[in-house]
């Protein structure tokens, strides 16, 4: 959800700590019966009763933050264990290791725009807190006309809400991708899930097959790597690229950087480390085909039948 709002330059949680580059938070009023009113939320000055009102109404959200991004400790990981415990479908893509990172941030965001708190993650406010003590305590959930339990959302939030509950998709876009080893850890549960990796978007069990692969090259062309050049993050429709199965791989120099004019390798060899990690293969280094861009390895990625 590319809505989803996280700084350009997120830092990590504990260079966060040591250089505290937390910012005033922006804080949007939606005052009855007028336009949203960008106001900076710690010079936010208030009169005690304006204060009162704007708090009692989870329609009108002051950020009163507890954490915020680049925080770390129990206060971080029960909001992570809460978030996850409210969309199950972030288990192994949402990280609870204590750090407000931006994954965290993401991840909040996402629970306010769906609760209708706000739509920024970066802070704890006092309004979404309470909704979340709610997830902790059990009492969020609430009986369907058919009398099966379902979270508190309303009729338009049901989508988007069913999309992350599957695929976790507020967590897919984003600077960040998933390191190696969470890509494998999400690859052992849901190999299907779509996930990004090194700025790429494609299915976890792919991604874990590269990571396999990237191994082996390493050992059999030393001074070289593979490298990603293209995936679609599930667009192309139709084509394993779009299906989340494919990358488009080229064996790059590491001390020369790429040369595409050269290929000094045998790209059979290539070919035979992919098969051999679980690829089906077109060697587009040899052969033209409808779709040629250029010499590279398409690998695609299928679930064993
Ligand atoms: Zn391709």
């Amino acid at each position: 959800m590319d809505s989803l709002k996280t700084p350009a330059q997120t830092p990590t949680c504990p260079a966060a700590r040591a250089t505290d580059t937390r910012q005033p938070e922006a804080v949007r009023i939606r005052l009855q019966g007028g336009s949203p009113e960008p106001l900076q939320g710690d010079r936010l000055e208030l009169s005690p009763q304006a204060r009162a009102m704007l708090q009692a109404s989870p329609q009108f959200p002051v950020h009163t933050p507890k954490i915020r991004l680049g925080d770390q400790g129990q206060e971080v990981l029960r909001l992570q264990a809460d978030l996850i415990r409210w969309m199950p479908g972030w288990r192994g893509v949402l990280v609870e290791d204590g750090c407000y990172g931006p994954q965290t941030a993401r991840a909040l965001t996402f629970f306010k725009e769906v609760l209708g708190t706000g739509v920024d993650g970066r802070c704890l406010d006092a309004n979404t807190e309470r909704l979340l003590d709610e997830v902790h305590s059990g009492q969020f959930w609430i009986k369907n006309p058919d009398g099966r339990p379902r979270h508190r959302r309303q009729p338009e939030q049901e989508e988007p809400y069913q999309r992350a509950l599957t695929t976790g998709h507020p967590l897919r876009g984003g600077l960040d991708g998933l390191s190696p080893d969470q890509v494998r850890r999400v690859a052992a549960s849901q190999p299907d899930r779509f996930v990004r990796y090194r700025g790429f978007e494609a299915r976890a069990l792919t991604f874990k097959r590269f990571l396999a692969l990237e191994k082996t090259v390493e050992r059999e062309f030393p001074g070289h790597r593979v490298a990603i050049t293209c995936t679609t993050g599930g667009k192309h429709v139709g084509t394993a690229h779009g299906e989340g199965r494919a990358l488009d791989l080229v064996l790059e120099r590491i001390r020369d950087g790429y040369r595409p004019d050269t290929h000094e390798f045998d790209s059979s060899h290539l070919e035979d480390l992919a098969r051999k990690n679980g690829f089906e293969t077109l060697n587009e280094y040899l052969h033209d085909s409808p779709w040629w861009t250029g010499p590279h390895l398409h690998a695609e990625a299928w679930p064993a039948p």
